[in-house]
């Protein structure tokens, strides 16, 4: 069994991450708070056999905006290798906006300062954080992008994109597996429970008792992609593995 990349998941606890290592997926495990980092190494420290699975991201998710200083955060930057997910949300989120981009601006900031990768949240906020974008370059992952506008100007930024696993029914989302450039195309889970939610939305049940599960999900969605593209999936997955490797400049 090859690995596979899953580009953007949660902290949901040591039984998550158990399960993506023996399935053998690679993950960007995000800590939306100082507290959620703090559990997730926690974790990673008692359990060193997960770290070659794990790739831990933070940043304070404009969700949790106000429960507790974006200086918490920022003092973590220093000790994780990539920075999010971070950004705005008018969508599913009532924070006061000029208060979210206070926190984000901050974290953008501090990230481009430190040369550290960034996961952006876009949610309602697409045009708006494009703008923003422009005054501060860096490597910018746009995860789970579902917004039939504004595309080109992240593009144009050279960013990366993300790809949710609303790809078996969402319309926006398979318009934009087949517009991302290859070099730039990823897949991503963002959590177990987000999968569900979209499998939900989407009308897909899972077949038999059996739960979804992280490298099924990622392979049906690397499938999926590869059909909109008309590429073969082996060779999708490879080239996903390479985006990553060059999202995170790692050489491993
Ligand atoms: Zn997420």
């Amino acid at each position: 069994m090859d690995r596979i990349y899953d580009a953007h998941t949660h902290w949901l606890g040591p039984e998550d991450l158990e399960t993506r290592k023996n399935q053998k997926v690679f993950s960007l495990v995000c800590a939306k708070t100082s507290a959620q980092y703090d559990s997730l190494t926690g974790c990673l420290h008692s359990h060193p056999a997960l770290l070659p699975w794990v790739q831990v991201t933070a940043g304070l998710h404009p969700w949790h905006s106000l429960e507790e200083p974006v200086e918490k955060m920022l003092d973590l930057f220093p000790m994780v290798k990539v920075i999010g997910e971070i950004g705005m949300d008018s969508v599913w989120c009532r924070i006061d906006l000029h208060l979210q981009r206070q926190v984000f601006i901050r974290q953008l900031e501090r990230a481009a300062e430190l040369n550290k990768p960034v996961i952006l949240h876009t949610k309602g906020q697409e045009a708006e954080i494009a703008s923003i974008l422009r005054s501060c370059p860096n490597r910018y992952l746009v995860h789970w992008y579902s917004c039939d506008l504004w595309f080109e100007q992240y593009e144009k930024m050279d960013c990366w994109f993300s790809i949710g696993p609303d790809v078996l029914w969402n319309k926006t989302t398979q318009s934009l597996a087949r517009q991302i450039r290859s070099d730039r195309l990823l897949i991503e889970t963002d959590g177990m429970n987000a999968v569900e939610w979209a499998d939900r939305k989407g009308g897909i049940h899972a077949t038999g008792e059996a739960e979804a599960q992280p490298r099924e999900t990622l392979l049906r969605s690397l499938s999926c992609c590869a059909a909109q593209r008309q590429q073969d999936p082996e060779e999708l997955a490879e080239q996903v593995q390479e985006n990553l490797r060059a999202f995170l400049q790692s050489k491993d």
